[in-house]
């Protein structure tokens, strides 16, 4: 399996999220919920203006799920999904999120804050996680496709299979090390206040499932 790298730009700011010693990295899920939501926008949007196309508000929800016993947590809409080309080109590069800005102006500045101010997207999911792995399937598409990645090394997309359309984004947990635990991200009560805290930027549904001890 062919292993694709990163644009310079990309690596580059994943490698600075892989190795934050950011206090608040609980805002990976703030960022992961609201592209869930946009990707929900995204498909009312379409519902509006192609009639076949029914937006029934209570198939639009997104999903949280801990797995304390495997250490993952998935995060998981039925948004509009992505194709195999939108998973190369808005996860591969650094998106329009005001990444880019953030580390041109800011790059000579104290990290801290920083990364609440701007939204730093997507690559936040590995301040948390050593393995992010992205099912998708995209509106008018049959396939679906499976892009994974351990951090700076590259990334890998292959067909999979998915029922449904939309995005399911597993977090791989980091494993606690002598100074720092991770295990709050797998915490029913952690993971509530987070998702209240951001609540604003979130406009559909959230169920959440916890398994585990
Ligand atoms: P931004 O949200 O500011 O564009 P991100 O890094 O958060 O930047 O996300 C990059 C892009 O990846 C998004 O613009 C969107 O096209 C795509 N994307 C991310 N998550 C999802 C998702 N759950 N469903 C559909 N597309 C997504
Ligand atoms: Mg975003």
């Amino acid at each position: 399996m062919e292993k694709k790298q990163f644009q310079a730009e990309s690596k580059r700011l994943l490698e600075m999220m892989i190795n934050s010693i950011y206090t608040q990295r609980e805002i990976f899920l703030r960022e992961l919920l609201s592209n869930a939501s946009d990707a929900i926008d995204k498909i009312y949007y379409k519902a509006l203006t192609d009639e076949k196309l029914v937006f029934d508000k209570d198939s639009y929800f997104v999903k949280v799920v801990a797995d304390k016993e495997n250490r993952t947590l998935t995060i998981s809409d039925t948004g509009i999904g992505m194709t195999k080309e939108d998973l190369e080109n808005n996860l591969g590069i650094i998106a329009k999120s005001g990444s880019l800005a953030f580390k041109k102006e800011n790059e000579a500045k104290d990290g801290h804050d920083i990364i609440g101010q701007f939204g730093v997207g997507f690559y936040s999911a590995f301040m948390v996680a050593d393995v992010v792995t992205v099912t998708s399937k995209a509106l008018g598409e049959d396939g679906a496709y499976k892009w994974e990645s351990t951090g700076a090394d590259g990334y890998t997309i292959v067909p999979c299979e998915k029922d449904s359309i939309g995005t399911e984004i597993v977090l791989k947990i980091k494993e606690n090390s002598e100074d720092e635990s991770f295990d709050e991200y797998l915490e029913e009560y952690r993971l509530k206040a987070i998702i209240k805290k951001y609540s604003d930027f979130i406009k559909y549904p959230i169920k959440m499932d916890i398994t585990g001890k």
